[in-house]
């Protein structure tokens, strides 16, 4: 199974994404991307990269390796993108089951914490990502996921 690569801030725009976005190209990437990781059923592998994403290759914006859309855009979705995986505890490149990186957002984001790890992103004062964060918690609280204890650490091979 070919992980899907995708970058540390992106590991929460896909909760509360709601067909807004850059391009028609990168809207239908992005519905895409969402689809299978709200797919309960779909089981993934997903390599965390700081680093252009299979979203950012289908935005009009991205350059060879680094994010164009103007002077200080690399450099900032950058810093969500290492702020995001400091929080949850994940490391660069590495590949996790989609279920698990789930189970660790719900568990160590609270919506108020984008006001931190997604400063300055155009999107947030929208309130749709830190309602979709909210309803991912809900949603592995009632399943009781959020609660098992201790959690279970998350799986990954560097070498995929
Ligand atoms: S505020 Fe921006 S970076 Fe944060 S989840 Fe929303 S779209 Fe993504």
């Amino acid at each position: 199974m070919r992980p899907l690569r995708l970058r540390g801030h992106h590991l929460l725009c896909v909760h509360g994404f709601r067909g807004m976005g850059y391009s028609p190209s990168f809207v239908e990437k992005m519905k895409e991307i969402v689809r299978d990781i709200r797919d309960e059923e779909k089981e993934m592998l997903i390599q965390v990269v700081v680093a252009l994403d299979e979203a950012c290759f289908s935005c009009p914006h991205h350059g060879e390796s680094t994010c164009q859309a103007d002077p200080t855009s690399n450099d900032h979705v950058v810093s969500m993108d290492k702020k995001v995986l400091t929080h949850l505890g994940l490391e660069e490149n590495a590949v996790y089951l989609k279920s698990e990186l789930l189970r660790l957002t719900a568990k160590k984001v609270r919506p108020d914490d984008l006001d931190d790890l997604c400063a300055n992103c155009s999107w947030l004062s929208y309130g749709v990502c830190k309602e979709g964060i909210a309803n991912l918690r809900q949603k592995k609280s009632e399943l009781s996921e959020i609660a098992s204890s201790p959690f279970q650490k998350v799986w990954y091979d560097k070498k995929i």
